[in-house]
């Protein structure tokens, strides 16, 4: 039997509460555990079942059974990220319950389910209001008819709620939570309807079809909770993002409705941040390429990471006019998807766990990359990039150092890129993870510098080598009125010299850029002025050309 089934910790959970029942499927045996009290209350034959599923499927309300066989099939098929569905399930008397069964599905490296787990909870004479906000809840969508009475629907979503939560604490999340929904039921008209859709998401319901009215209350809401007060004085900045369908013409039930709803709000979530989006085929195309995507990416990953390519782009060492090394960028062509670009299906990568094992190839590659040019071109300095979510990983230093030992690679020569720097939740863990590899010799760098405002607090906590000065600082400084970038820049590099670090400026994209940051003595350049990043053979023709410092040396 399965260690997940017997633990202490699903005998507590599943003793928690007579109304909430939980259940743990081990997907390889399609053996599952439920909890004592859904056994009793469902009348299933014992607290193990073989092929719950079907066994399950038989409880299902018939009118329900599409909805909850749809999203079921949606987390398995990599759709949906959780199952959350509504339906009447029969209990032992036969008589047909609301539940609310929530759950997710844990993936093994190459992206098999290894277990679905998750709760469900009978809703059936639960309040209909939400006990946090007293707004409606979900409930209350089981009585609209969205058929034949047209209307707006919004749902709205609090933008990086998880990291204010992760600054302020939970308390301060509720209140933020209560003050929010407070102004936006106060913006509504009072036939609206505002439910609290899940955390921090909100439905707004609006039985007219006045598009612009719709619009100007969501700009109004958007300046209203702009920044929070809360009961201390305290004031906490707020972001919210929107996403919008029309009634019936784009959903005429409460399960396309929703669908549709939370693919307008994860669009505008990645594409145009605080906007209000309503639905259209753009949003549907998007939802259906990140699926093929996912997809694709998998399959990539499964196959040995064929399609995996990469590129790489030359430091330049202003001291010597030549290549010093590079930066490792990721390339990927998938089956059907072949014009990906690192920003999107490095996200997906991220969203779905895939990361970590994508980027433990990165490094392999790059480290050996670098040990495979040392004989022609002498030591180069070779960097690859790195998600915070990466070093999250037990085995990333383990891992780092078996493969510059494998491959007989010089850690000194080895720059690790931290992206993002901005989303390091935890630095001190962070700054412990640096100081080893640093012990080990490897260099570290922070990407993309200046950008996050909380990126100096990072150089606080974070012993690193390298700064890489963002390149949107750097991009436009030729152009006419950018003497603010250049103050920036000039500043950070003395500040650089001042702290002892070294200073890549990334971005130099033309002669007129070249010029400007020349002077400024930044350790390393890089940008589309020297070169585009490049498959290897031609990065190898640029060596040839003699570019190098075959000298072996490195800039210190
Ligand atoms: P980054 O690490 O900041 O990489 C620099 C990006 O700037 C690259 O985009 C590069 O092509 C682009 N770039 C270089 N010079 C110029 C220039 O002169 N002008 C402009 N406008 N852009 C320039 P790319 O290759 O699309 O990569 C985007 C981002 O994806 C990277 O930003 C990095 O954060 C991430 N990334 C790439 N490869 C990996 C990887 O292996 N692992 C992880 N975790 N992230 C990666
Ligand atoms: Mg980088
Ligand atoms: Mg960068």
């Amino acid at each position: 039997m399965s260690d997940i089934f017997n633990n202490e910790l699903f005998e507590a959970f599943a003793s928690a509460s007579d109304h909430v029942y939980i259940y743990v499927c081990d997907m390889k045996t399609d053996i599952s555990r439920w909890s004592k009290a859904a056994v009793d209350y469902f009348g299933l034959e014992g607290e193990y079942l073989e092929d719950a599923a079907n066994v399950w499927g038989q409880h299902v309300h018939p009118d329900d059974l599409k909805a909850y066989t749809e999203d079921i099939e949606g987390v398995f098929s990599g759709k949906r990220k959780y199952h959350n569905c509504q339906y009447r399930a029969r209990n032992a008397s036969g008589r047909y319950v609301w539940v609310e069964c929530k759950g997710s599905v844990i993936w093994d490296a190459q992206g098999n389910p290894i277990i679905f787990a998750g709760l469900m909870t009978r809703i059936d004479g639960q309040s209909k209001y939400d006990s946090l906000t007293g707004l409606l809840t979900t409930q209350e969508l089981h009585y609209f008819d969205f058929a034949s009475q047209p209307g707006i629907a919004l749902l709205i979503g609090m933008d990086g709620f998880r990291k204010t939560i992760s600054n302020y604490g939970y308390n301060i999340g509720d209140e933020l939570l209560i003050r929010f929904s407070r102004i936006m039921s106060d913006l509504c008209k009072p036939e609206w309807r505002v439910l609290r859709f899940s955390g921090d998401e909100f439905l707004v319901l609006a039985f007219m079809s006045d598009l612009r009215e719709m619009m100007n209350f969501y700009k109004e809401l958007c300046r209203e909770t702009d920044t929070i007060k809360l009961e201390d004085g305290r004031k906490v900045g707020v972001s919210i993002s929107a996403g919008g369908v029309l009634f019936p013409k784009d959903a005429d039930s409460r399960e396309v409705l929703i669908n549709k709803l939370e693919h307008s709000l994860e669009f505008a979530k990645n594409n145009q941040r605080g906007s209000l989006i309503f639905f259209s085929e753009e949003i549907a195309r998007n939802h259906e390429r990140g699926l093929v995507l996912r997809e694709d990416l998998k399959q990539s990953i499964q196959n040995g990471f064929k399609g995996f390519e990469l590129y790489f782009q030359p430091f330049i060492s202003p001291a010597f006019g030549t290549i010093a090394g590079c930066e490792c960028l990721l390339r990927w062509k998938g089956e059907r998807i072949r014009d990906s670009y690192p920003m999107e299906f490095i996200k997906v990568l991220e969203d779905y766990g895939y990361i970590n094992a994508v980027g433990f190839w990165v490094m392999e590659q790059a480290i050996r990359q670098q040990v495979a040019w040392r004989e022609r071109y002498g030591e180069l300095q070779v960097s690859f990039n790195v998600s915070y979510q990466q070093f999250l990983d037990e085995t990333f230093e383990e891992r780092a150092i078996a493969c510059v030992k494998k491959y007989g690679a010089d850690p000194n020569y080895i720059i690790i890129e931290l992206t993002e720097s901005c989303q390091v939740e935890a630095p001190k863990e962070l700054a412990a993870i640096f100081g080893r590899l640093r012990e080990q010799g490897f260099r570290i760098a922070l990407d993309d510098f200046g950008t996050a405002y909380a990126s100096m607090e990072m150089l606080k906590w974070l012993p690193v080598d390298y700064i890489k000065v963002e390149h949107s600082f750097i991009r436009e400084l030729a152009q006419p009125g950018h003497d603010i970038d250049y103050v920036i820049v000039d500043s950070l590099l003395e500040m650089c010299r001042r702290l002892g670090y070294h200073s890549i400026i990334e971005g130099v994209e033309d002669g007129k850029v070249a010029d400007i940051v020349g002077p400024l003595n930044a350790t390393l350049l890089q940008g589309y002025h020297y070169s585009h990043p490049i498959c290897r053979d031609d990065f190898e023709k640029l060596l040839d050309d003699g570019k190098t410092r075959k000298d072996g040396q490195m800039i210190k």
